[in-house]
């Protein structure tokens, strides 16, 4: 038995068995062939091994969320049978004696210039499902899939550590939990692992060797152990365990559908935080009273291209709808710091956390933010929607904001397109900056969520990724504290209300000070819904 010391993510227990994630790099370089023939072979083959992938997926969406939503996925399958497509990959594989993995990027580049070039609006988003759907084929000839879901039923999943990204296109209802051998508990694979409610622990300092693949591991998410191929006793104690907090969480069970108040009859608004529809069943499931942040960023992230106005607003639409009339908060962009992608072409930056991020990316490429805004305002629509700027400093910026927004809206207006006239503004308070100017800022908007991640993290100057100065980080600190409060009284004087959405909410052990400083909504992963809203009922304010 290997024993792995690590920091718990969520509370849960994991036993299974344990599948190593690795990276396959895509190359898509040009390289000389001898083979023309086995060449198109590998082609086919990768081909087919997509379409298949796609077909899963197709099921797995429709589902999940419905007939129309999936449609994509059938409509990716149809393009990777597409005669011209295909022609066009082995015309280059024969004629130049080109590699498979460099014709089908240069096949995906020409298409995709192709759609760009169309007058159509349809037409030209097609650009992005070319690319994706090469990009599929990519990663088979290069490798596989980092892991192969087939191999298992349910997996703990071991990495070095894992980028929002990748852990994106992990098949979530596979995974039992995970264990990365770096990484903080506040980052945002952290972050994921709550929302799907999976154990998790990061950080155990040891690289995980490939011997391990396969084999029974345990998470204990209570106390941050992994137990590798454990010994019976071990088995035994942790099956037990698993047995207890199952119970436990029976009894969260008393306050589902009951009203999130104090003793006293204070009523606070509990909602979930999710990164795209997917998180919806989780949310709902868990009871949430709302979207409390929807990280639109994860839109992006999963994406190997800008995704469209249209890809955009049906992911808005979507959720609004499923949460039928409840809040929907939807954050701009928060692009920059971990949370990279490559088609944005960001130039690297030593302070990336200090950089070019959020809304200063928004603000410094208005024609990437309108797509978003369109997309926003046309959804809210369909539901309640309520529109938020992250990383904000200024009542300056918040002006660009809701200048470029009322361009937006004019812009509808003239095409006759419908949107929520009364759609409420507000911003993230997750700077000092933004703290301390809170009486200023309050005036502007119609909401303030506090992001106690990043407020935690300018304020102490400790970087959130960074394990080794835990020693120097006091999630707690006075400072933080004070900011917090600041902010709400601030809210609260300005007539607005005051939520946070940062990870310092589902800290019961902050509970009671959040409702003595007049916190009006509290949103956080899907998983602490119901134990934050046991543990406000059983508060008096008195
Ligand atoms: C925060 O900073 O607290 C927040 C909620 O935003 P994110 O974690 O996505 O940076
Ligand atoms: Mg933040």
């Amino acid at each position: 038995m290997l024993t792995l010391q690590g920091k718990s993510v969520f509370t849960g227990i994991a036993i299974g068995p344990l599948a190593l994630f690795h990276r396959n790099t895509i190359s898509t370089a040009p390289r000389a062939i001898d083979d023309a023939e086995a060449e198109v072979q590998r082609f086919q083959k990768a081909r087919t091994e997509a379409v298949l992938q796609l077909q899963k997926l197709y099921e797995k969406a429709v589902e999940k969320i419905g007939e129309e939503q999936a449609a994509v996925f059938e409509v990716h399958q149809m393009m990777l049978d597409d005669d011209d497509y295909i022609e066009s990959i082995e015309g280059k594989i024969r004629e130049t004696m080109l590699n498979a993995e460099a014709a089908v990027e240069q096949t995906a580049q020409q298409f995709a210039d192709m759609f760009r070039a169309m007058d159509d609006a349809y037409m030209q988003a097609r650009a992005a499902d070319v690319l994706d759907i090469s990009r599929r084929i990519e990663q088979q000839l290069c490798g596989g899939p980092s892991i192969d879901f087939s191999k298992y039923d349910h997996v703990i999943i071991a990495a070095d550590d894992l980028a929002p990204s990748e852990t994106l296109q992990l098949d979530t209802d596979k995974i039992l939990g995970f264990v990365t051998s770096s990484g903080s508990t506040n980052s945002h694979t952290a972050i994921l692992a709550r929302t799907l409610g999976i154990a998790a622990v990061v950080n155990t300092g040891t690289q995980i060797h490939n011997d391990v693949d396969g084999m029974m591991a345990i998470i204990d998410g209570t106390t941050g152990t992994v137990y590798i191929d454990p010994d019976q006793e071990t088995l035994c104690q942790m099956t037990e365990r698993q047995q207890q907090l199952k119970k436990q969480q029976e009894k969260l069970e008393t306050v589902r559908g009951v009203a999130t108040e104090t003793k006293d009859g204070k009523k606070i608004r509990l909602y979930a935080n999710i990164g795209n529809p997917d998180n919806l069943p989780q949310a709902i499931l868990n009871d949430a009273e709302g979207i409390g942040l929807f990280r639109s960023e994860f839109l992006y992230l999963e994406n190997t291209a800008y995704p469209t106005e249209e890809q955009q607003f049906e992911a808005y639409k979507t959720t609004a709808e499923t949460m039928a009339g409840k809040t929907v908060v939807i954050r701009t962009l928060d692009i920059g710091a971990d949370k990279k992608v490559d088609y944005f072409g960001l130039d690297a930056e030593a302070n990336p956390a200090l950089g070019m991020r959020a809304i200063r990316i928004c603000l410094t490429r208005p024609s990437l933010f309108k797509t978003q805004l369109r997309a926003l305002l046309r959804a809210s629509a369909y539901g309640k929607i309520a529109i938020m700027f992250p990383m904000i400093i200024s009542v300056d910026e918040i002006r660009q904001c809701k200048s470029l927004l009322q361009n937006v809206r004019l812009e509808l207006d003239n095409q006759g397109i419908a949107y929520d006239k009364q759609m409420e503004i507000g911003i993230m308070i997750e700077t000092p900056a933004a703290a301390i100017m809170s009486d200023e800022l309050a005036k502007e908007v119609d909401f303030f969520s506090i992001g106690s991640n990043d407020l935690t993290q300018y304020t102490l100057a400790i970087d959130r990724q960074q394990t080794t100065l835990d020693a120097f980080f006091d999630s707690h600190h006075p400072a933080v504290l004070r900011l917090i409060q600041q902010t709400i009284e601030n809210g609260h004087k300005a007539g607005i209300w005051v939520g946070i959405c940062g990870e310092l909410g589902a800290d019961l052990t902050l509970t009671e000070t959040f409702l003595k400083m007049g916190i009006d909504e509290i949103s956080v992963s899907p998983s602490s819904i119901l134990p934050l809203r046991q543990k406000i009922r059983s508060i008096s304010l008195l």
